[in-house]
């Protein structure tokens, strides 16, 4: 196995784990051990803003696997123990004890941590954000006795919080700089489309402003300012406006670091026996031109970790996993398939009344990306399209009566 005996992996997330999970199937033998700073064992961090928010998943049911997974495994969990210096001209890692682990492998998967927003009274209690489970214990037990909440952002988490908060009954008022929702992420029909959604749902939207300060009383948030001079009434604030990604510890090992951990097609920094993976890592992206790009997703986490296990099992693996997401927002299920933007044309298939519908995006008359709300089928196949580059011209997109998994079908064979 590439004369690894030990591997380390630095992060005890979706990654790491996938990570570690991945080498002992892949029949890694050697010393095998994940050092995590958060205090429980890998968890999925999806459910934090959607079931377990609603009530419908608790803790228990979130880990990746059980403890006997790791024991049966033989892989050592150090978690609560943050590593502070990689040592490279000997191949150590110091962790913020001062303790020391050799390796001859190390994967960083240190992840992304949330922006926090620079403004007057955001230190007050109530004013939360959402990555952990401490974070989601903390929302979870606010939400009980709150009756008006500000949400900053119209990101995923900001909605995905906004949309559970509405159903519980709760006054949901959301800020975000741009001028629709998941500007980011998705095309202007689909940020129409869950506006509308949302908007019949209750929730308040104020677009093309910021957050001025908040105010408080007795320590506790009361309101938020908008830089437009509003002022919302809010017990409880949720900061949803990204994340930075974990790059510290790279960059003070010299490693190159720029938006990310920068890697190369085969997840490799500019040290061979380190590579990165996950919400930390920045590499060259096919579905992007080859461009440096950092993807914050499971599917991008779980993928580049099932390729790093790979190399280092002796398969020379270079990454070129189609990119896909998804949010659960109130009654829909957004799936994109590929990386939207920037598009040039959209074309809907399906009815967006009818709730149900799938956005094809173009760039020079390529099919990029689609989204796909309440269309699971479209999501699939849409995987399949982008991924093997198979023609779908837009009236070809548009016309439901076309079977797409016949044209598949045909195109595959020719
Ligand atoms: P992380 O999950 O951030 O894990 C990194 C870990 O490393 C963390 O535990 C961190 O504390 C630890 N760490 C960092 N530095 C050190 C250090 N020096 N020493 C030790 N440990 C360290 N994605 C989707 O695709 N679909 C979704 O629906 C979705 N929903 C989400 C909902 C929420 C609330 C959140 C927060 C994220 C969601 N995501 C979703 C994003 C997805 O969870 C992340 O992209 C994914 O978890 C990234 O995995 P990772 O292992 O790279 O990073
Ligand atoms: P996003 O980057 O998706 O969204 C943040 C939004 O906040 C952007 O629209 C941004 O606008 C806006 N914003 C930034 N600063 C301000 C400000 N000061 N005032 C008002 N609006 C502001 O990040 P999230 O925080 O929603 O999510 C964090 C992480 O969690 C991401 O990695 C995300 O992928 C992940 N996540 C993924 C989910 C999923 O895939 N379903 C669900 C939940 C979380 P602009 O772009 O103009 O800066």
């Amino acid at each position: 196995m590439n004369g690894c005996r030990d591997i380390i992996v630095v992060g005890a997330g979706q990654a790491g784990f996938q990570a570690a999970a991945s080498l002992r199937e892949a029949g890694f033998d050697g010393l095998l051990t994940i050092v995590g700073d958060e205090p429980v064992a890998p968890y999925q961090r999806p459910p934090l803003s959607k079931a377990y928010l609603a009530g419908k998943a608790t803790a228990g049911t979130l880990a990746l696997r059980p403890a006997s997974f790791y024991a049966d495994h033989r892989i050592t969990l150090r978690l609560g123990e943050r590593a502070a210096l990689i040592d490279r001209p000997i191949q150590q890692l110091e962790l913020k004890s001062g303790e020391r682990l050799g390796y001859d492998h190390l994967i960083l998967a240190t992840g992304a941590r949330n922006r926090s927003l620079p403004v007057p009274g955001a230190d007050l209690a109530g004013v939360l954000q959402l990555r952990t489970l401490a974070d989601a214990e903390d929302v979870q037990r606010y939400l009980a006795g709150v009756e008006s909440v500000v949400v900053v952002g119209a990101g995923f988490i900001g909605l995905e919080f906004a949309s559970v908060a509405a159903a519980r009954g709760i006054a949901v008022t959301v800020v975000e700089f741009a001028d629709r929702v998941m500007s980011r992420a998705v095309s202007r029909p689909t940020s129409a489309f869950f506006r509308d959604a949302h908007e019949a749902a209750g929730i308040r939207f104020a677009f093309g402003v910021g957050v001025g300060r908040i105010t408080g009383a007795d320590g506790h948030v009361t309101a938020v300012e908008t830089t437009d001079g509003r002022a919302f009434a809010a017990d409880l604030v949720l900061v949803g406006i990204g994340v930075v990604p974990n790059v510290e510890l790279a960059a003070e090992a010299g490693l190159t670091v720029a938006d990310g951990i920068l890697v190369d097609q085969a997840l490799l920094t500019s040290d061979p026996s380190i590579s990165a993976i996950g919400d930390c890592a920045t590499f060259p992206n096919s579905f992007a031109g080859n461009a440096p790009t950092r993807i914050e997703s499971v599917q991008n986490a779980v993928d580049q970790a099932r390729c790093v296990a790979a190399r280092l099992a002796g398969r020379a693996a270079f990454y070129a996993a189609l990119p896909w997401f998804w949010s659960d927002q109130g009654g829909w299920k957004l799936q994109i398939a590929g990386l939207a933007n920037p598009h040039d044309l959209t074309v809907t298939r399906g009815d967006p009344a009818q709730g149900a519908f799938s956005i094809f995006c173009y760039r020079h008359d390529r099919l990029v990306g689609v989204e796909s709300v309440n269309r699971p089928a479209d999501h699939m196949i849409a995987r399949r399209l982008i991924a093997e580059r198979l023609p779908l011209v837009p009236d070809q997109a548009a016309d439901l009566a076309l079977d797409l998994r016949a044209l598949i079908r045909t195109a595959a064979a020719a």
